[in-house]
């Protein structure tokens, strides 16, 4: 299995991350929102702008 941040192969400790490093910079991703999940909640601050809401 390989990391799927930098490619090298996954640590035992960590997989599917090579190292905490990477696992920390998913783990980052998630919370900065870069992974758009459909049907996830989105954040407040990443909501548009009020009556452009499908809902
Ligand atoms: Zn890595």
């Amino acid at each position: 299995m390989k990391c799927p941040i930098c490619s090298k192969p996954a640590s035992e400790d960590y997989k599917p991350f090579c190292s905490k490093r990477c696992a920390d910079i998913d783990l980052h991703k998630w919370v900065s929102g870069s992974y758009v999940v459909p049907g996830e909640p989105v954040p407040p601050e990443q909501m548009p702008p009020r009556g452009e809401r499908e809902e």
